[in-house]
């Protein structure tokens, strides 16, 4: 491990996103995108970034040969995303908020050796 993980916000990752070489609606054809779809804070702020949706962790297992589920919506099983959705059908797009950030702060921040495989 390298550093340690800095928060980006919203308007830093929607910046990065909008960079990126963005495709059409595979549902529509449309390519009118708006990212991030909530926004309920200050949008510059890196010491706390709200308006992020989360997926919740869910555990599958076999019981009595039926499948069962466990889903945790506690913030120690919560992926936060970032939403792109078209504007002309609807169809969403979830982006790994963490991957995001990680990747808008490198790239705002070039440092040399900072590759973890
Ligand atoms: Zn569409």
């Amino acid at each position: 491990m390298s550093e340690k993980f800095k928060l980006v916000s919203l308007e830093a990752a929607d910046d990065w996103l909008v960079r990126l070489d963005k495709k059409r609606c595979p549902w529509c054809d449309g390519h009118n995108w708006v990212l991030r779809g909530t926004l309920k804070s200050e949008p510059t702020s890196t010491q706390a970034v709200a308006g992020l949706r989360s997926l919740p962790e869910t555990r599958l297992y076999l019981l009595e040969d039926a499948v069962k589920a466990e889903i945790t919506y506690g913030a120690s099983g919560a992926l936060p995303v970032i939403t792109a959705r078209c504007e002309d059908c609807g169809f969403l797009y979830l982006f790994d908020y963490f991957k995001v950030a990680e990747l808008c702060h490198n790239a705002t921040n070039p440092k040399a050796d900072d590759h973890d495989d």
